[in-house]
């Protein structure tokens, strides 16, 4: 009985708090590590049914953080050979950006709560955002909700008469007919390690796209603003 792999959400966690704390100078036992042993094993991004007898214990988490060691110029041992490619993949994405890195497990930390494991479930991995399944699905969450969507694009209706995509243009009533009208998606800009589960999103949090271009900038690591999606498109 194998435990599941580390996701992105979990590693996230654990290189953030291998920079705050380096495993050479920490042990197993330090509370740090025991608080990211409770955090991970309350995490919804594993089914309870996969979880086994040492899921996530400090040992494995201490264990992983000497994972990283071989990734790290400043160790001169060569650290734990073992290990998976995406702790490279996080490693190579974060490692010179620790703020960012700072931001989005302190994000994580704060919003795992609000999240439940069935809602992680419907993520599919090409569509998880580099900050994780956690505040990809707040960020879903955010744009979905039919009240503020439903308002967005009444406003849009009102100042413009048409809703167009902001990216490419795209007008579905155009191209469908009245079968299109009123139709589009919104996409919350703000970015994930902003998000707060108790924040209210504001019509300006949210862009009009096109059901492409929403996949699209979803598909970007890290998420680019519209600004710079609107020059992927140029
Ligand atoms: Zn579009
Ligand atoms: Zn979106």
């Amino acid at each position: 009985m194998r435990n599941p792999k580390w996701t992105r959400d979990e590693l996230i966690l654990a290189l953030d708090l291998y920079f705050r704390n380096p495993p050479g100078k920490i042990s197993g036992d330090h509370p740090e590590i025991v608080q990211l042993s409770a955090l991970l094993n309350q995490l919804p991004v594993h089914p309870q049914k996969e979880k086994f007898q040492k899921f996530r214990n400090p040992n494995g988490v201490y264990m992983k953080l000497c994972n990283f060691l071989r990734f790290d110029p400043n160790y001169s041992g060569k650290g734990l050979q073992a290990g998976g490619k995406l702790e490279e993949e996080i490693w190579n994405e974060f490692a010179s950006n620790r703020t960012k890195l700072a931001q989005i497990a302190a994000s994580i930390r704060e919003n795992a709560q609000y999240i439940s494991r069935p809602q992680i479930g419907d993520i599919p991995d090409d569509e998880e955002f580099q900050e994780g399944k956690v505040l990809t699905r707040l960020h879903k969450f955010r744009e979905r909700s039919p009240s503020i969507t439903k308002k967005k694009k009444e406003s849009v209706l009102n100042q413009k008469g048409k809703l167009l995509c902001e990216a490419c243009g795209f007008d579905f009533e155009k191209k469908y007919g009245t079968l299109g009208r009123g139709f589009a998606e919104c996409h919350h800009m703000k970015p994930l390690a902003e998000l707060r589960a108790n924040q209210k999103t504001k019509l300006s949090d949210l862009c009009i796209l096109c059901s492409n271009c929403h996949r699209m900038i979803h598909r970007t690591k890290p998420m680019v603003s519209l600004e710079e999606f609107k020059k992927i498109l140029r």
